[in-house]
Parts: C-alpha cells; sequence; structure tokens
C-alpha cells in the first residue's frame, strides 16, 4: 500500500461542486487500497477577502490577529471536503494544521516549519481514514497559531509528504502543470514535462505562483520530487525534481512576470561606512525581505551622498516605509519615495550556464518592443530586470517570442 498526498488549491476548492469533484478523485486512489493525505486551500477569494475586511478596520493589524483570521479559510474547506467524502461513504476527518503536528517559529503570516510530529495523522490514516490537513497554517511550540506566507498550503504538502516518507505528492492546480510562462499572459505558453528544483525555484521566487517559492525550497533540501498537475482533467502534470544532465540542452525554461513588487528610493544617504548596513539591519528586523539593491555613484557638492533603490514584496511597503521614516533622522537621507508601478520580468534556465549572449538577447528584445529597463540583477541560472508596470504583459509575450517561440 503507498502513501499519497495531494494537495488542492483554491480554485479546485472553489466551490461545492468542485470540492464533490476533489472527493470523487481522492476517492478513487483510496479505492485502488492507497492511504490519501489530502491538503487543501481556502476556497479561492477567502484568503483575499479576509485581508480586504482586516485592511478596512486598520491599515496595519496585528499580525498574530491576521494569522488567526487567515488560518479560518482553510478550516472551512477541510470541513466541507471531509463532508464530500462522507457524502460518498468514505471515511474521512479533517485536521488543522496544529492537529496534525505542524510546529512554527513565531514569525506571524510569514512562519517556517520547524518540526512535524504527525502522530495523529498516522493513527487516523492507519484506521482507514483518508485525513484532510489544513494547508498554510501550523502552531508555535506555545500554541500560537501561524501561516506560512501566501501560497502555503503548497508548502504544508511538500512537508508533510516529507515527514510521512510519502510514496507520491501530488499538487493538483487550475492548470495542466508548470509552463514556459503564465499561461494567463502567454496563451502559446507549453506546458513543461519536467523541470530541476533550482529552475522551479527561482521561476517561484519571480512570480510564478504555480509553486510557493518556499515550498520548493523544502522539496529540493529534502529531496521530495512532486508532480504539478490539473485538478479538472487526468492530464499528465509536470515533474518537479533534482537537475538532469539533459536539461542544460534547453537555455531558458520559462519566463516570469511579478506585478507584486515595489520599489524604494532614498534619496542624497550620506555615503559613509554603515550607512547601508543600518537601513537594511532595521529592514531585515522587520522581517523584510529586500531583493534588488541599487546604489548610484556619490553625488552634490558638500558631504558625499548616494540614491539607494531596493526592491520588495508590495504587501511589505507600508511596513517598509514606517520603518524608513523612523530611521531618517537618525541616519540622515533626504527622502523616501516609493514606487508601486513596476514589474519583474525574469527569464530563467540551467542552460544559461553554458551559453553566453542569453542577456543581450533579452535586453534586445524589451528595446525592440520600446519597453525601458530600470533596474537589473543576475544570478547563474536567472536574469531580471524591472520595468514600468504598464508594459509587464507586453515585455513577458516579447521575451517569451523570443527564447520560447
Ligand atoms: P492554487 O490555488 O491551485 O494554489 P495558484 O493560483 O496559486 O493555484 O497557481 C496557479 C496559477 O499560477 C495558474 O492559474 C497560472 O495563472 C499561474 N502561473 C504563473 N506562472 C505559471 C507558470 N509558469 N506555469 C503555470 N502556471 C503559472
Ligand atoms: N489560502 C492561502 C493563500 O491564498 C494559502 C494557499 O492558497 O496556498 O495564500
Ligand atoms: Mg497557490
Amino acid at each position: 500500500m503507498s502513501l499519497i498526498v495531494q494537495k488542492y488549491g483554491g480554485t479546485s476548492v472553489g466551490s461545492p461542486e468542485r470540492i464533490k469533484n476533489v472527493a470523487a478523485r481522492v476517492a478513487k486512489y483510496r479505492q485502488r487500497g492507497e492511504q490519501i493525505v489530502v491538503v487543501v486551500s481556502a476556497m479561492s477569494g477567502v484568503t483575499d477577502n479576509l485581508i480586504k475586511l482586516a485592511r478596512e478596520i486598520m491599515p496595519l493589524p496585528s499580525e498574530r490577529e491576521m494569522d488567526m483570521l487567515l488560518a479560518t479559510g482553510e478550516q472551512t474547506t477541510i470541513a466541507l471536503t471531509a463532508m464530500a467524502l462522507h457524502a460518498m461513504d468514505m471515511p474521512a476527518v479533517s485536521l488543522t494544521g496544529a492537529q496534525a503536528g505542524i510546529v512554527t517559529d513565531g514569525v506571524h503570516t510569514k512562519a517556517k516549519i520547524q518540526n512535524i510530529t504527525p502522530k495523529q495523522v498516522h493513527a487516523l490514516l492507519d484506521a482507514g481514514n483518508v485525513v484532510i490537513v489544513a494547508g498554510f497554517q501550523g502552531q508555535t511550540s506555545e500554541g500560537q497559531i501561524t501561516t506560512l506566507g501566501r501560497g502555503g498550503s503548497d508548502l504544508t504538502a511538500i512537508a508533510l509528504a516529507a515527514a510521512l516518507k510519502a510514496d507520491l505528492c501530488q499538487i493538483y492546480t487550475d492548470v495542466d502543470g508548470v509552463h514556459t510562462a503564465d499561461p494567463r499572459l502567454v496563451p502559446n505558453a507549453r506546458k513543461l514535462e519536467e523541470i530541476s528544483y533550482d529552475e522551479m525555484l527561482e521561476l517561484a521566487g519571480l512570480g510564478a505562483k504555480v509553486m510557493q517559492s518556499r515550498s520548493v525550497e523544502f522539496a529540493k533540501k529534502f529531496g521530495v520530487v512532486f508532480e504539478v498537475r490539473s485538478s479538472l482533467n487526468d492530464n499528465p502534470g509536470t515533474i518537479v525534481k533534482e537537475e538532469t544532465q539533459s536539461m542544460e540542452s534547453v537555455v531558458i525554461r520559462g519566463v516570469s512576470l511579478d506585478k507584486n513588487q515595489a520599489k524604494i528610493t532614498l534619496t542624497a544617504v550620506p555615503d559613509k561606512p554603515g550607512a547601508a548596513a543600518r537601513i537594511f539591519r532595521a529592514l531585515g528586523d522587520a522581517n523584510i525581505n529586500v531583493d534588488m539593491i541599487v546604489q548610484t555613484a556619490s553625488h552634490g557638492s558638500g558631504a558625499p551622498a548616494t540614491d539607494i533603490s531596493f526592491t520588495m514584496d508590495k504587501p511589505d511597503l507600508l511596513k517598509a516605509r514606517k520603518v524608513l521614516d523612523s530611521l531618517k533622522s537618525e541616519v540622515g537621507y533626504r527622502e523616501v519615495l516609493a514606487d508601486e508601478k513596476i514589474g519583474k520580468l525574469s527569464i530563467v534556465g540551467v542552460g544559461m550556464r553554458s551559453h553566453s549572449g542569453v542577456a543581450a538577447k533579452m535586453f534586445e528584445a524589451l528595446a525592440h518592443a520600446g519597453i525601458n529597463i530600470d533596474m537589473i540583477s543576475t544570478s547563474e541560472i536567472k536574469i531580471s530586470v524591472i520595468i514600468d508596470l504598464a508594459s509587464g504583459e507586453d515585455a513577458v509575450k516579447a521575451v517569451h517570442h523570443t527564447f520560447l517561440g
């Protein structure tokens, strides 16, 4: 008998009808004699609505209370999914993240899993049940409810698959697998049969929200091979696994656009040792992840000063502004300028290591489309540029066309 972890995302459990379809698929596997652990997300739109509700009460709510609120979304779907299985005479029990033994640190809204002790899961499986676990949530060792960052049900599924030593981990979503670009933006994007952890990690971290990036990091660390596939059909999906030699023959695996980025520019920052350290230490202490950083050459008359620009996730912008406003007189910069109308366009592929001229080809594609580049960053297997948000979709199409047809 093998053990399968199946995760169903928001659209896949988006209506009573869809939940019944999920139950039917689960029942099919169960009837073959497999043990099944199901991880579900909140119904699509629910988490967004809860965030909106909270912001109507106050702009920057307590992160502990946010977790208390957001965890309710997944609690609804676990119970409904269990009921849908009961309606088919299939024994099933739902568990919250805490009941499933998921212990996290105390960083509310972005908690990291520290360990999993799935005692109840094992006992319920052994008693013949399908076990349904709430995605996206855990509990600190002191008993506080936490959430794992947006898209965190992917992480719940991968971490449970590792902890339970599952034979198979399937991520069911609303597309047929990982594509060469978001099929909603690039209609002729192709489904990939396989992709390496590193490429998936880069794409996920750069806006391809088909997988949460932390979940891919976890899968790589613990060697969890998983398949991304559709809950709406039986087509084979995309296998995400360790890199193989043949993968390097493809230069670019995929293109992504992250519309969820914001940029801050600090003007006239005193050009002296310690200024940048002070600024980024304060942001780090507030758990704000900074991505690209660009510092201009020293300018101005009088004491040397520079401008520092950096990007971060848009939802952190308010928090970052608060931190930087309070640091202004201490560090001595002139202004804190925020820009939410940016997009980060990236190309990713392990083949970049062994091919040259890739950056030039990308920049030419953007130039031909009349799109200006604001910031650039590269790693061994990716190139990212910051562009104007309004040209984002044209830019993805142009770059996809150049590299992937
Ligand atoms: P779920 O609710 O199942 O977790 P998500 O909405 O989080 O689903 O992720 C699936 C979506 O990811 C797809 O509908 C698609 O629009 C988007 N997406 C972005 N980039 C890609 C890509 N490269 N391949 C496939 N889907 C992508
Ligand atoms: N419901 C959560 C979110 O929307 C987690 C998830 O869907 O994976 O981010
Ligand atoms: Mg998701």
